[in-house]
């Protein structure tokens, strides 16, 4: 299943809102909600570099704050060696958790090409609840 363009470009404009002094690689993800809502987050680096948070977890942390969990996540980045640039392990880990292995992720570029994947496919050994 594709997903929508709405969720997608809420990526994109979080993507532009990114805080990426350092790296340059800037990242906008979004999250549907079981409540239907759509939040977003951005990559948030910092000069103690440890510190940087990437923007999936940013906008799946927001889906526990606005009492719902995430029942599907969008990466809006640019590509990595040429490759669309999947979420880390630990997003994937932070995602299984809150929205179960058949969550749907949906990575993007600016560019508009996108590649989708269950976190079943993407984390099929994660550890999880239930
Ligand atoms: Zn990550």
């Amino acid at each position: 299943m594709a997903a929508d363009d709405a969720l997608i470009a809420a990526a994109a404009q979080a993507r532009e809102r990114a805080y990426a002094p350092y790296s340059g690689f800037r990242m906008g993800a979004a999250v549907r909600t079981d409540a239907g809502e759509v939040l977003t987050g951005a990559l948030v680096e910092n000069v103690s570099l440890g510190l940087a948070m990437c923007a999936e977890r940013a906008a799946l942390f927001a889906s526990v704050a606005a009492g719902a969990r995430p029942e599907r996540l969008v990466l809006v980045a640019p590509r990595t060696d040429g490759r669309i640039t999947m979420p880390c392990g630990a997003c994937l880990q932070v995602a299984l958790e809150l929205g179960g292995p058949d969550l749907e992720v949906t990575a993007a570029t600016p560019e508009g090409d996108e590649e989708s994947a269950t976190l079943r496919d993407l984390l099929p050994r994660g550890p999880r609840k239930g």
